[in-house]
């Protein structure tokens, strides 16, 4: 459906994209993962016919984005980083202006009002963009990219800025979309790609360094071997205690303390759960866990581990 080879874009001497290829397959939720500056909004200006490309080809169902781009924007729903809102437009009338800038020929009151209804909208159909919160205007920009009837929706960093639980509702939307449309979204957030894509493409400084289904990458993410532990006790003899335990690989302590709790993170490797024993043994000594929560395993650490993995295979 989408065919990328070898793009390349530069920014005078800087190479933002640095040629990439992938292909994307009638309804995969893909997620284009990188951190940021790493060339993932270029590469989505690129698909869109947004920004030309230095080389390479973007094809969309066999035509040539810059060949056609009237035939191509048509399959294609768009919504940028900054999502081109009229704040002093009310919903109703921005949609409606995009209704006619795509020149779309379906009946517009009821087209209008079913991409309304997909993300929620109606409610608000009246009201001014600029009155609307973070996450109602980022459904009028979903709204925009559903008008006309896109194959393809290309989300650049969707969620930023969106509160959880926003979010929350913002992936049982996408969901819902994948349903009928060919979704492109890109972020630097490792879960939400996880939680919402059946396919990553893990993208850094222009070059792709995976691109791999999401229980793949899971596999290369691993389990969760980490933790974040509040504890009252002296600093010292906690982190030497922690230390001591079988199978910990690391412990750190910013040396901040709340009272007399201090917060350490622990990493440790192989199945068993360590918790029970380090409670056992912090008991013994009279110093309590005051809190403790799991810590996210963020890109910088799938980025180690997708490295040292290709120095495994090499
Ligand atoms: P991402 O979206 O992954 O954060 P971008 O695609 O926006 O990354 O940027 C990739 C690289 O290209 C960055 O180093 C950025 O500074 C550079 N870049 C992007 N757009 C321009 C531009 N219009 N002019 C010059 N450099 C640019
Ligand atoms: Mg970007």
């Amino acid at each position: 459906m989408i065919e990328i080879t070898n793009l390349v874009r530069k920014f005078g001497n800087k190479v933002a994209v640095d040629n990439i290829s992938f292909t994307v397959k009638e309804g995969e939720i893909v997620g284009f993962l990188g951190p940021n500056g790493a060339g993932k909004s270029t590469t989505m200006n690129i698909i869109t016919g947004y920004l030309s490309p230095t080389s390479g080809t973007v094809l969309v169902d066999g035509l040539d984005v810059f060949e056609e781009p009237q035939a191509v924007k048509k399959q294609i729903g768009f919504l940028p980083e900054q999502p081109p809102l009229y704040m002093d437009m009310t919903v109703w009338e921005y949609l409606s202006f995009v209704f006619d800038l795509k020149g779309c020929d379906f009946n517009k009151k009821k087209h209008i009002t079913e991409a309304c209804e997909v993300v929620k909208i109606l409610d608000v159909k009246n009201h001014l963009i600029r009155t609307l919160s973070k996450g109602y205007k980022q459904r009028v920009g979903i709204a925009g990219a559903l008008i006309g009837n896109p194959k393809i929706i290309i989300l650049d960093e969707p969620t930023v800025g969106l509160s959880p639980e926003q979010v929350i509702e913002f992936r049982s939307l996408i969901r819902g979309l994948a349903k009928k449309h060919t979704i492109i979204l890109s972020t630097h957030i490792l879960s939400e790609v996880q939680a919402l894509c059946n396919r990553i493409i893990v993208i850094n400084e222009g070059k792709i360094v995976a691109d791999q289904d999401t229980p793949q990458l899971k596999r290369v993410v691993g389990e969760n071997n980490r933790f974040q532990v509040k504890i009252a006790g002296p600093q010292k003899e906690v982190y030497n205690l922690l230390r001591s335990i079988h199978s910990v690989r690391d412990v750190s302590c910013d040396g901040v303390r709340d009272g007399d709790t201090y917060t350490f993170i622990v990493e440790y490797s192989g199945s068993i759960d360590i918790r029970k024993i380090m409670f056992k043994e912090l008991a013994n000594k009279g110093w309590p866990i005051m809190a403790m929560e799991g810590v996210e395993t963020t890109l910088e650490d799938l980025f180690v581990k997708l490295i040292s993995r290709k120095g495994e295979e090499e």
